[in-house]
């Protein structure tokens, strides 16, 4: 039986909560935070989305997600990407994916090396692992 802790654990290092814009939100995304926060919608736009047309994200401070504090503080209510983040499925298709992603993220074990990796990656998928 593969768990995912074959292929990755979060070191909570922060880097991929760290830049000047943050992943989108799509509609569930929304009302999943606002569930979490258990506030009214406007009041989460206002303090915690910058809008920008169509787009949806979280507000960066400091260079970073404004969930961000030494972890993220708003995790049960996470967009979907952030919890599917670094075990995206692009990883599969391509190896240089996985060496960037494993660049960036020092959670992912590449010591397992790619075919290895990608094997439990499919078995976990297979089992219907999903993240988020
Ligand atoms: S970059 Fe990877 S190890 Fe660091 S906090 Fe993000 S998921 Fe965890
Ligand atoms: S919502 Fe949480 S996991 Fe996603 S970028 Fe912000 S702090 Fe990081």
């Amino acid at each position: 039986m593969v768990d995912v802790s074959d292929i990755f654990v979060c070191t909570r290092c922060g880097f991929c909560c760290h830049g000047e814009t943050t992943v989108s939100l799509d509609a569930d995304d929304r009302e999943r935070m606002v569930a979490f926060l258990s506030m009214d919608e406007e009041k989460v736009k206002r303090k915690f989305w910058r809008v920008t047309g169509n787009c949806v994200q979280m507000k960066t401070v400091d260079g970073h997600c404004i969930f961000y504090d030494e972890g993220c503080t708003v995790h049960q209510g996470r967009p979907w990407r952030c919890g599917q983040w670094p075990l995206h499925p692009s990883i599969l298709d391509d190896e240089a994916n996985f060496m960037a992603i494993s660049e960036s993220c020092p959670g992912i074990k590449k010591e397992k090396g790619y075919d290895i990796f990608c094997e439990i990656f499919r078995k976990l998928i297979e089992n219907g692992f999903v993240q988020c």
